[in-house]
């Protein structure tokens, strides 16, 4: 993003607008801190503004202030309609694609509001007019404190906005310690705690909220699902349909299970399958070099970041299982380097 951009922007926000922000299908704890944190800014520049989601998100994620004004397309498809059609401007907050926003995609494609995507994914789609992308930054979270920096407004950050945000980058870098944790990162996380942002309080929401159904699955995961491929310096978790019943599986319930296995020293890659309804979902994780956003690009039609990425299949959790697994010879180099 330019600084003719910036400035275009500050004066497309200088007068009261209709303003929606959208962010990925299954938000996480970086989509929803970096909506909901713009939401609250953009609120205190007395804008109208809504935030839309394709769907629904944790429960440990609904303590976010604005959660209350969140619009979920699955729930209300025509107020999620209505809103985009008759936005102004449109934000797109950490994704890269407009498939990984679904149903919404093609409505936010024909919309004629102005749109301006803030992501860290990398190779963003340029389906927006302003594009602020760095697939360096920790978080989308990060790249919205540098956006209202860059307006000139970070006086308006006040503890709503610095709450989501230290939220959005406290989970993104999975508590402060993947590589793309910046001294820079901690700064920002030091200035929006002079701002307001209660660390203690977002660990707790966040982490120490598990009920005893989650901790479970948990346990069912590590000692009875995780299989642990030595000779390829991975691993996996594969939970049925009939796992997740057992343990009254709620969205977000598995949430952080994938980067277990990455604990076992000398493991480089994880992954987690979970037969959803209508498809298998996957996670990848690694630590170090190999990349798995290439990996799932190339084989299970997903992707995302080189140490974090997700994808999916059609077939049965055998197959998805099974094709994974056979893929391991393919990169046994990479893994054992
Ligand atoms: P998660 O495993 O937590 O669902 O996703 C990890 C990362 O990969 C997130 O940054 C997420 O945005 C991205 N991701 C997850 N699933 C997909 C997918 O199907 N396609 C793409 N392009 N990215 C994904
Ligand atoms: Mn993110």
């Amino acid at each position: 993003m330019t600084n003719q951009d910036i400035a275009e922007i500050k004066e497309l926000l200088a007068s009261r607008k209709s303003i929606v922000i959208v962010t990925h299908k299954n938000p996480d704890g970086d989509a929803m801190g970096s909506s909901l944190g713009l939401y609250n800014f953009l609120v205190r520049k007395n804008h109208s503004v809504k935030v839309v989601t394709p769907n629904g998100y944790p429960a440990f994620l609904q303590w976010l202030p604005g959660d209350d004004k969140v619009i979920e397309h699955s729930e209300s498809p025509e107020r999620a309609e209505n809103a985009l059609k008759n936005a102004d401007l449109i934000f797109c907050l950490d994704f890269n694609a407009l498939r990984r926003i679904d149903k919404l995609g093609p409505l936010v494609k024909k919309a004629k509001a102005i749109k301006i995507l803030i992501d860290h994914h990398l190779q963003p789609e340029k389906f927006a007019k302003y594009i602020m992308s760095d697939k360096k930054s920790c978080s989308t979270s990060q790249l919205l404190y540098d956006f209202i920096s860059a307006l000139g407004e970070k006086n308006l950050i006040n503890k709503k906005i610095a709450n989501c945000l230290y939220a959005g980058i406290m989970t993104d870098t999975l508590n402060f310690k993947i590589a793309t944790t910046s001294a820079n990162t901690h700064r920002i996380v030091g200035e929006l705690m002079d701002a307001g942002a209660q660390n203690t309080l977002a660990y707790s929401k966040i982490f120490d909220t598990y009920n005893e159904d989650r901790m479970r699955l948990l346990g069912h995961s590590l000692v009875k699902e995780m299989k642990v491929l030595k000779e390829y310096n991975a691993s996996f978790i594969a939970l049925s349909r009939s796992d997740l019943k057992k343990h009254n599986f709620q969205k977000g319930d598995t949430e952080g299970f994938v980067n277990y296995p990455l604990s076992i020293e000398g493991i480089k890659f994880s992954a987690l399958f979970m037969e959803m309804p209508d498809e298998i979902k996957i996670s990848f994780r690694s630590k170090g070099n190999f990349d798995v956003n290439k990996f799932a690009r190339k084989n299970f039609s997903g992707g995302g970041h080189a140490n974090a990425a997700g994808g999916e299949t059609h077939g049965s959790l055998d197959e998805a299982v099974t094709k994974f697994v056979s893929l391991l010879p393919e990169y046994k180099d990479q893994l054992l380097k």
